[in-house]
């Protein structure tokens, strides 16, 4: 009897001594960050500055991978069956992790259940723009000539469930509209279309349009949170332009596969965190709009109950919204 507690102690010893050290010297190759829309857009840019900096605290390269397709869902999915050794990780947001479930009834990963959080990365407030010569110069004017050219007008978004689609989702059923809406594999290609005039409007995170806003190549009709950007103070706030129940707001977070150790979760966490406090990454993510997360958001815990409550906060407005993907 005691021999074999022995030798089961024995192999359990091996079994803590192979998972171990492999947790302790992580990383000890490149990671790669899964980011699940097209280059260029804000969850891409997000990835590549935060990612920059915790390649330093970590010492090995963090490579973004873009796997595009169906609102993120495609590289999430990937994400949520990679191998759990922390060599592959993901940037996701409000729209992979939140709004997602309410629209793929046979959507292949829980974003509560099948990941292990390791921290949100930046606050996007959410921007109405438009192409240059939509025939509107204000948010009233934007809605009166939607609600009247619903069937010529355009809206570019970056695929079911991606957080243009289910913000503009929200515009849209605010202002009793169903105009034409365009998929793309990112709002970095519907920003290219916006400023080319192929498209007619967008609902956005502001990451992506503070260059082309500031320089005059897009519309911007109003930002739908609480209080103006400082970033773009010229830009009025969804209520006092007129629309005041278009309150929304996003964020990108970062992801590991369920079953990640909990060691790497927080060798993750952590060079999130110093990157999050690095002078120059954040001035890089505040000229761009976004909102640093304090340091009670930046926690594994608080990434995993904001997932739960983006869930159900995104729920019911979609399924009434009478949208669904399949
Ligand atoms: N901002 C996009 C979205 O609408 C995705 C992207 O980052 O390109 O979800």
């Amino acid at each position: 009897m005691l021999k074999r507690v022995a030798s089961a102690l024995a192999g359990l010893a091996c079994l803590v001594a192979a998972s171990l050290p492999a947790a302790a010297e992580y990383p000890e190759r490149p990671i790669t960050m899964i980011v699940p829309f097209a280059a260029g857009g804000p969850t891409d840019i997000i990835a590549r500055i935060v990612g920059e900096h915790m390649a330093k605290t970590l010492g090995q390269a963090v490579v973004v991978e873009n796997v595009a397709g169906a609102g993120g869902t495609t590289g999430s999915t990937r994400a949520a069956q990679a191998k759990p050794d922390g060599y592959t990780i993901m940037m996701g947001h409000m729209g992979t992790h939140g709004a997602a479930p309410a629209l793929y009834p046979n959507l292949k990963y829980d974003p509560a259940k099948d990941f292990a959080p390791v921290g949100l990365a930046a606050g996007t407030p959410i921007l109405i723009v438009a192409k240059k010569d939509f025939p509107a110069k204000d948010l009233k004017e934007f809605v009166a000539y939607v609600k009247a050219n619903e069937g010529k007008v355009n809206e570019a978004h970056a695929g079911v469930g991606s957080v243009s689609f289910t913000t503009c989702t929200l515009l849209q059923s605010i202002m009793g509209t169903k105009t034409g809406r365009v998929a793309y594999r990112g709002t970095g290609p519907v920003l290219n279309d916006l400023v080319a005039g192929q498209v007619d409007f967008a609902c956005d995170q502001i990451v992506n349009l503070v260059s082309q806003i500031q320089s005059g190549n897009i519309k911007v009709y109003a930002i739908a949170t609480e209080q103006r950007s400082d970033t773009l103070p010229n830009v009025p706030t969804s209520k006092e332009a007129g629309l005041p129940e278009f309150q929304v707001s996003a964020w990108n977070a970062i992801f590991a596969p369920k079953g990640t150790a909990p060691e790497i979760v927080a060798k993750l966490n952590a060079a999130l965190v110093k990157a999050l406090d690095d002078e120059n990454t954040r001035k890089r993510l505040l000229e761009l709009g976004s909102v640093i997360p304090d340091t009670a958001g930046r926690s594994s815990d608080a990434l995993h109950k904001l997932v739960e409550s983006e869930v159900a906060r995104w729920t019911p407005v979609l399924k009434a919204a009478g949208v669904t993907a399949n």
